[in-house]
């Protein structure tokens, strides 16, 4: 535990995942562009700089979870960025989820500079990551993973190293990301015409989810935000739509149509521009409520 870690982007994936490396014993440097996030990582016990170029100078190993792949490639390869200060042999660790050419063309120029570099992208959301249950999506070369992998059981249950491709893992994640696409939007008409017609949604939640309707996010959406009323993200609607743009340009580039997938990015920029899209992405349900006209006629 000697190597001395880097953590940028604090926000609600990262900050959780990196008060479990402190609390593994781990000395964690943090910077984000957030004062409050970077009050609640010192209160945690990290110890936060001013800048990413400070972090990246302290730390031999850099870890990054930020919001777009516009924002990772400017904290990577701006002049005061992680490429440009990193020292000589230190690994980066990108767990954002970004396109697959971000990850491979960051992996070759850190080649060229002497560094290490893993595309590992996650999954499990704000409760995987504070419970560190996370499932880690890793591409990259076997010495990296394995210099590597110490964090990736701190911060993660399930991981996979799928291949010396540093984009392998971003491509599962973004298929990952373009079902949930389906189930969110799924859910939420689901649960609006059930209601709409006197059905309450704790009796289809029950009964669903004993049948083939039940999802992973059926569950979390019902149960962690809309039974709560709740809609602090979590997850919020344009990360979702971030990814499936990202996941439709993906499929374009291969040839393979997506019928609805298409279909979902007009969707959910349309939910997100009704004011929904720094919501939970649960908030799908909010949006198609507010377009029904019926009244409940049981
Ligand atoms: P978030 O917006 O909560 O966190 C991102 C953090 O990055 C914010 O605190 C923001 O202030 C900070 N930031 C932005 N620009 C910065 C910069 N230039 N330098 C330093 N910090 C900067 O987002 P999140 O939900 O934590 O997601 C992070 C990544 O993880 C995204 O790529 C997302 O798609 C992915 N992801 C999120 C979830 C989830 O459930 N939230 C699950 C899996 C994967």
């Amino acid at each position: 535990m000697t190597e001395k870690l880097g953590f940028i982007g604090l926000g609600n994936m990262g900050l959780p995942m990196s008060v479990n490396l402190l609390k593994a014993g781990y000395k964690v440097y943090g910077f984000d562009t957030n004062s409050q996030a970077m009050e609640q990582f010192k209160k945690e016990g990290g110890v936060g700089l001013a800048t990413a170029k400070e972090v990246v100078e302290q730390s031999d190993i850099i870890m990054t979870s930020l919001p777009t792949p516009q924002i990772v490639e400017q904290v990577y390869r701006s002049e005061p960025g992680i490429m440009h200060h990193a020292k000589i042999g230190s690994l980066l660790i990108d767990f954002s989820t970004v396109n697959p050419e971000l990850n491979d063309s960051l992996h070759k120029e850190a080649q060229s500079l002497g560094l290490g570099y893993l595309g590992a992208p996650v999954s499990g959301g704000v409760i995987g990551a504070i419970n560190a249950t996370l499932t880690i999506m890793v591409g990259g070369e076997k010495d990296d993973y394995q210099r590597g992998s110490e964090i990736f059981r701190i911060v993660g249950q399930n991981i996979y190293h799928l291949g010396t491709s540093p984009s392998v893992g971003t491509r599962i994640k973004l298929l990952n990301n373009l079902m949930i696409g389906f189930y969110t939007e799924a859910v939420a008409e689901t649960i609006v015409l059930g209601e709409t017609m006197g059905i309450h949604a704790d009796t289809l939640y029950e009964v669903l989810s004993n049948s083939y309707g039940q999802s992973r996010i059926y569950e979390r959406n019902y149960l962690e935000y809309m039974k709560n009323e709740n809609y602090q993200p979590g997850f919020t609607t344009n990360l979702l739509l971030k990814d499936l743009k990202l996941a439709k340009n993906m499929a374009e580039e291969v040839g393979v149509p997506l019928r609805i997938g298409e279909k979902l990015v007009d969707l959910y920029e349309d939910i997100a521009q009704h004011g929904y899209g720094e919501n939970d992405m649960s908030a799908a349900y909010l949006s198609l409520n507010s377009l029904s006209k019926s009244t409940p006629t049981l």
